[in-house]
């Protein structure tokens, strides 16, 4: 059974219910309130005919009925003496000998009763006549019940048929509104369904309701990790058409020498160094991306010691100088004591790639500059140059895998640079609790900021870090 269907038939069936037991206790109240009344006219005209009684002195009953009680028809009065003998009966049931209710030999006290007469229901008083303590007769007073039946039977119709319309109004109005707001479920199901078969997860689930209520948020969320999907199926056929185009060159280079050689028929030692070279820098590539896979997942093992940066930052400024071979100058503009926590070799990792990139960028004759500084909770690691800089719609894309600005793409013949150092660098800074920074702009130079925490602040913090990895 569809939820419409369900929802309608438990709302419908809730307010059935509610109106039978509201109809039924509305019946009983009425009902017992029409008896109740019928009761005190029939005690009033007790009253009123007791007291036009007379008895005489040998205990006879000397019956003298009130006009007005006369004229009225729903009310009929009997009266029996002590002997059982019908000593008046009002004009409407003159034909009635029987008495209306049962005489009880010794009434004590007025006894009201139900009977049916002739098929005519009759609520009856029974009211015993007594001259002092000495019992003479009965009096019956009978009124008509088929007002009550009358009105109970109206009561009963409007009740039945005031419950059949609400029901019938409920299922309706409880039909259109769940119909309203399952149209939309439907609708995004059908979208999810056809997003799936067309695996085009561009698509997105409109919805013109409110985006605050239930199913609003629902489509949001749904939308968003469509979005989500979306993004990572885009990296995901980037990084495949990257890492191809990356296998691409040195492979055909290494077929190429090997198809000379072949020609050839010697080994030749150029075309050997050629193909040793590429083997080497493809080595270098995988090697670069298991890195960057196992640290961004969070798998890259990351020793927990003491590094003092300062000493590290020395070791790397003379690799620096080694590399640079005097084409560019190397420069330590500050160095400040500075005791960092964590992975040494990755740390150094991370220094010796934005210091190589500083010497691979900077034209000849350009300066590196390379600093220490440190506040209460950070170190600031700076390594900055007077190169090309960046251009500013290749900044926000730099720690992307494999992303080369375009000069660096064109000009990447000393075939070094896959892409990969500071998504590398990146991630180690962050699974170390830092962050990096860069500043450039074309023409101007680059400045990159690497920012850790102190060794003390690190180790306040760790416990928070380990439980979030
Ligand atoms: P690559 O192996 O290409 O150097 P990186 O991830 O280290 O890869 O750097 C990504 C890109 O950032 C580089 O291709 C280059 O375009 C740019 N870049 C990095 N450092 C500098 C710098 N100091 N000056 C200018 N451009 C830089």
């Amino acid at each position: 059974m569809s939820l419409r269907a369900r929802l309608t038939l438990l709302y419908t069936a809730l307010v059935g219910g509610i109106l039978l037991l509201f109809g039924f206790a509305v019946y009983q109240v009425v009902s017992q309130n029409l008896v109740r009344q019928i009761d005190e006219l029939l005690a009033r005209t007790a009253t009123e005919l007791i007291a036009s009684t007379q008895y005489t002195a040998l205990g006879g009953l000397n019956f003298r009925p009130v006009p007005d009680l006369e004229l009225t028809t729903n009310v009929y009065i009997q009266v029996w003496d002590r002997g059982t003998d019908l000593v008046f009966s009002s004009s409407s049931i003159q034909h009635l000998r029987e008495p209306m209710a049962p005489l009880d030999r010794l009434p004590a006290r007025p006894v009201y009763r139900v009977t049916s007469i002739g098929g005519t229901e009759l609520r009856v008083l029974s009211v015993p006549l007594a001259a002092g303590r000495r019992l003479v007769g009965t009096l019956q007073i009978g009124a008509n019940l088929a007002i009550v039946h009358a009105t109970q039977r109206t009561l009963l119709v409007v009740l039945i048929v005031g419950t059949v319309i609400a029901m019938t109004v409920a299922a309706i109005a409880v039909s259109l509104t769940t119909q309203q707001a399952l149209v939309s479920l439907q609708q995004a199901t059908d979208i999810a369904l056809q997003i799936t078969r067309a695996d085009d997860l561009s698509r997105r689930i409109p919805y013109h309701g409110s985006p605050e209520d239930e199913i609003g948020q629902l489509i949001l969320a749904f939308n968003q990790t469509l979005s989500r999907l979306e993004n990572l199926f885009q990296l995901q056929r980037r990084f495949v058409a990257d890492v191809s185009h990356e296998l691409r060159t040195p492979l055909t280079v290494i077929k190429g020498n090997v198809n000379l050689l072949r020609r050839m028929g010697c080994a030749d030692e150029d075309s050997l160094i050629s193909i040793e070279s590429e083997v080497d820098r493809l080595t270098r590539m995988i090697g670069d991306l298991l890195l960057l896979a196992r640290v961004e997942s969070g798998k890259l093992p990351i020793v927990e010691e003491e590094v003092e940066l300062d000493t590290l930052l020395l070791e790397v400024l003379e690799q620096g100088r080694v590399l640079a071979h005097g084409r560019v100058d190397i420069r330590l503009e500050g160095i400040d004591q500075v005791l960092v926590c964590g992975d040494r070799d990755r740390l150094k990792q991370v220094v010796l790639n934005l210091v190589e990139n500083a010497i691979k960028y900077t034209p000849e004759g350009g300066e590196v500059v390379v600093g220490l500084s440190k506040n209460e909770a950070e170190a600031c690691l700076l390594v900055r140059d007077n190169g090309p800089g960046i251009p500013a719609e290749d900044l926000p894309h730099i720690f992307e895998r494999f992303y080369r600005a375009e000069k660096s793409r064109t000009r990447s013949g000393d075939g070094k640079g896959f892409g990969l150092g500071l998504s590398i660098a990146y991630w180690i800074v962050r699974r170390h609790g830092g962050r990096i920074e860069v500043r450039s702009a074309a023409g101007e130079g680059t400045t990159f900021e690497v920012y850790l925490p102190l060794y003390r602040v690190r180790a306040e913090l760790s416990p928070q870090r380990s439980a979030e990895h």
